[in-house]
């Protein structure tokens, strides 16, 4: 997506060779106008799809895909992520791995916000080692829901990510692929 691209040379910081550092739009301050057409994009690349629901993780996932959410006209969903709790038959609980933080959280959706037979949307700002849309496929699994894809604002192709959901047959829709960080800029892969 080339104002996506756009926003990220403007304005992105690469940090030593692996992190990049959007928080001027999207993981601190929000642009909303960029926010709204990406969602519309999520909704026009899986239109087809007759999705019931929306997921996502917090926080930074919680804008595009509320946005997205709009854009289909179903509800959102964000799993929460707690450190350690208290587990009840209530939740659905994953474990995942931050890459950035590099620490194991419990990401955890209510019972009653993911229903079984639904399709369910995925959505993340990053995509790195694939952890986090694995922690929501296997809620959703839990769920017996069935998952149609996931929709990725920023996806690092030098990573294991999508490798990793390639292999379980997910559909990865990313509208701004990242090939490599060069001497602190941003290498884009070929559309
Ligand atoms: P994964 O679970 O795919 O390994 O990593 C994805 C998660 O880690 C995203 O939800 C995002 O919060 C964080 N993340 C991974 N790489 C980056 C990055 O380069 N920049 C930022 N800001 N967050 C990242």
């Amino acid at each position: 997506m080339k104002l996506l691209e756009e926003r990220i040379e403007q304005d992105g910081r690469v940090i030593g060779t692996e992190l990049l550092k959007v928080d001027n739009f999207l993981n601190h301050q929000v642009d909303p106008a960029l926010m709204e057409a990406m969602g519309q994009e999520f909704a026009r690349l899986f239109k087809d799809e007759k999705i019931d629901r929306v997921l996502t993780v917090e926080s930074s996932g919680i804008a595009p895909a509320v946005f997205t959410a709009l854009a289909l006209n179903v509800p959102m969903v964000f799993a929460r992520k707690k450190q350690s709790l208290t587990l009840t038959d209530d939740n659905y609980v994953a474990d995942v791995y931050s890459f950035t933080k590099q620490e194991t959280n419990h990401i955890i959706v209510d019972k009653r916000f993911i229903q079984a037979g639904e399709r369910i949307l995925l959505i993340d700002d990053f995509l790195a080692n694939g952890q986090a849309v694995q922690g929501m496929l296997e809620i959703a699994k839990a769920a017996q829901a069935e998952v149609v894809g996931a929709g990725i604002v920023i996806e690092k192709t030098f990573q294991k990510g999508r490798a990793l959901l390639n292999e379980q047959g997910l559909r990865v829709e990313s509208l701004a692929r990242i090939k490599a960080f060069e001497n602190g800029k941003v290498i884009f892969a070929e559309a």
